[in-house]
C-alpha cells in the first residue's frame, strides 16, 4: 500500500476517495455511486453540491472570511443568531457559535454552571445525563456521555457525573406499560438528584432521540414532560442536545418540539450547516442569560473560530434553503414512508427486532432472536457487518451501538438528506433489503 499521511479512523482500513457529490449521491474515484443514506454522520441534510449554498459561500468569502469575535462582529453572524432565535422554540434567543457538536454541548454545560454561579449558587456544577447517550468527544462532553467505546481509554480522566437510564422501551418495557417505564425513569432522575444533592447539580442533559449511542431511541409523548417536571421541582436546568436531531431531521425543526418541552439551553450542530462548513451553537434562553447580563456580562467560553463569518453565512443559507423547500415537512412525510417500508422488511426479516424514530431519523435494531430479543454474539460485530454489507451495495448507513456490555442493542440509523424523494427512498430500501439478505445468509 502506498504511504499515507492522514490519520483515518481505522488505520489499516481502506477508505475510498470521494471525488464529488450531487443530491443524495456520492461518487468515489473508481466511479462507484453511493446513496448517502446516513447524510454522513447525520449531517449532509440538504444533500451534496447545492448551488445556492456554494453561491452564498463564495459571496461571503468575497467580503471577509475571518474576523476575531473579541474584536469585531459581522452581519453574517448577527443574522444567523437572529434566524436561530426565530426558528428555535420558546425564548431560546441567544446563540453562542462554536465549531462542533462537542463544543456546543460543552459550552451549554459551562453556561449552565455559570448561570448558577451568577445567581450565587456556586456548588451547582455537576451535570446529570443518561448512560445511553453521546454528547461529544472532548473531555467535558465525554464526561456527560455513556458511549463505552469512546470513553474507556480516558475513563480515569473523566468527571464522574451522575447518570440514569435512557427510555429504551424495546428492552425495558417487558411486563411494564410505557407509562410505568416513564414513571420509573422520572423516579430514577429524582433519586439521583436526591443522592447527589440538588445543590450540586447544574443541569440534566438529554438528546430528544438518542443517536449514536442508541439508534434513534424515541421516548413517549410524556417522557420529557415527566423529566422536566422533576428538573423544575429541584431547580435543575434542562439542556437538550439537538446536535443530531436538530434542523428538521426528525420532521420538526427541533426534536424537542415533538415532546412539548422547551429546554433552557439547546445544543445544535451537524445539520445547521448541512456539512458545508463546520459550525454549531449553544442556544440559550432569556431566563439563563438574564443573570449573566445583569452580572459578569461575559460568557466564559470561546474559540478562535467562534462566529466565523464564512460558516455563519453558510449556515444561514442552509436554514433559508430548508425553509424555502419545505424540507422539514419532507422529512416528516418521506420519513414516515421510509419507516413504513423498513417495518415491512422487518416483518419478513429474522434479525430486525425493532424499527423506531421520527422523520428521516429511522433506527433499526438487530437481534439474534426476535422472541427473546437476545443480542448477537459480540465477536460477530453485527453492526459492522450490516454497515459493510450496505457499503458493498452502495448505501451508507450510520452505526449506532453504544458499547460492548452485551445488553445494549445493536442498531443502525437511516438518515438520508431531507431532500430525498419518494422514488429515492424506494431505491434506498431496495439496496438495504439486498444487504440485509446477504447478512442474514451469513449469520443465520
Ligand atoms: N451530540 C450529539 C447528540 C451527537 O450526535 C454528536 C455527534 O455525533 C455530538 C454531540 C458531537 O458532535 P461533533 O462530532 O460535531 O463534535
Amino acid at each position: 500500500m502506498t504511504r499515507t499521511y492522514l490519520i483515518k479512523p481505522v488505520l489499516d482500513h481502506h477508505y475510498p476517495a470521494i471525488t464529488h457529490g450531487e443530491g443524495i449521491y456520492l461518487y468515489d474515484s473508481q466511479g462507484k455511486q453511493y446513496i448517502d443514506g446516513s447524510s454522513g454522520a447525520v449531517t449532509a441534510s440538504i444533500g451534496h453540491g447545492v448551488q445556492e449554498i456554494i453561491d452564498a459561500m463564495a459571496e461571503q468569502s468575497k467580503k471577509v472570511s475571518f474576523v476575531y469575535r473579541s474584536q469585531f462582529t459581522t452581519e453574517a453572524a448577527e443574522q444567523l443568531a437572529k434566524k436561530i432565535s426565530e426558528i428555535a422554540p420558546g425564548n431560546l434567543n441567544w446563540s453562542f457559535f462554536v465549531n462542533s457538536g462537542s463544543e456546543a454541548t460543552e459550552t451549554a454545560m459551562k453556561i449552565a454552571i455559570q448561570y448558577w454561579q451568577e445567581k450565587g449558587m456556586k456548588t451547582k456544577s455537576k451535570i446529570i445525563s443518561r448512560w445511553m447517550s453521546y454528547h461529544g468527544i472532548t473531555m467535558g462532553a465525554l464526561s456527560m456521555s455513556g458511549h463505552i467505546q469512546r470513553r474507556e481509554r480516558f475513563e480515569l480522566m473523566l468527571e464522574s457525573y451522575p447518570s440514569i437510564s435512557a427510555p429504551y422501551y424495546y428492552r425495558d418495557a417487558g411486563h411494564r406499560t410505557i407509562t410505568e417505564c416513564d414513571d420509573f425513569y422520572a423516579q430514577q432522575l429524582e433519586k439521583e438528584i436526591l443522592r447527589v444533592g440538588k445543590d450540586h447539580i447544574a443541569a440534566f442533559i438529554a438528546e430528544p432521540m438518542i443517536g449514536a449511542a442508541g439508534g434513534a431511541l424515541t421516548p413517549s409523548d410524556e417522557y420529557f414532560l415527566k423529566m422536566k417536571d422533576v428538573c423544575d421541582r429541584y431547580e435543575i436546568l434542562f439542556i437538550a442536545d439537538e446536535v443530531m436531531t436538530g434542523v428538521g431531521r426528525t420532521g420538526k425543526m427541533f426534536g424537542m418540539e415533538h415532546f412539548n418541552v422547551i429546554p433552557d439551553i439547546m445544543a445544535t450542530g451537524k445539520g445547521m450547516s448541512a456539512g458545508y462548513t463546520p459550525i454549531a451553537a449553544a442556544v440559550v434562553s432569556d431566563k439563563v442569560m438574564e443573570p449573566i447580563l445583569n452580572g459578569s456580562k461575559i460568557v466564559m467560553s470561546g474559540h478562535t473560530f467562534s462566529a466565523n463569518p464564512q460558516s455563519a453565512a453558510t449556515s444561514l443559507a442552509v436554514l433559508n434553503y430548508i425553509e424555502k423547500h419545505n424540507l422539514v415537512e419532507n422529512s416528516a412525510v418521506n420519513g414516515a414512508y421510509l419507516k413504513g417500508k423498513i417495518r415491512e422488511l422487518a416483518e419478513e426479516s429474522e434479525i430486525i427486532g425493532d424499527v423506531r424514530g421520527k422523520g428521516l431519523f429511522v433506527g433499526v435494531e438487530f437481534v439474534e432472536n426476535k422472541l427473546t430479543k437476545k443480542t448477537f454474539d459480540r465477536g460477530l460485530d453485527i453492526v459492522n457487518k450490516i454497515v459493510e454489507a450496505n457499503f458493498e451495495e452502495g448505501l451508507l448507513v450510520y452505526p449506532a451501538n453504544a458499547g460492548e456490555d452485551g445488553l445494549t442493542g445493536d442498531a443502525i440509523i437511516l438518515a438520508p438528506p431531507l431532500t430525498i424523494t419518494k422514488e429515492e427512498v424506494d431505491e434506498l430500501v431496495r439496496k438495504f433489503a439486498v444487504a440485509l439478505r446477504n447478512v442474514e445468509r451469513e449469520v443465520l
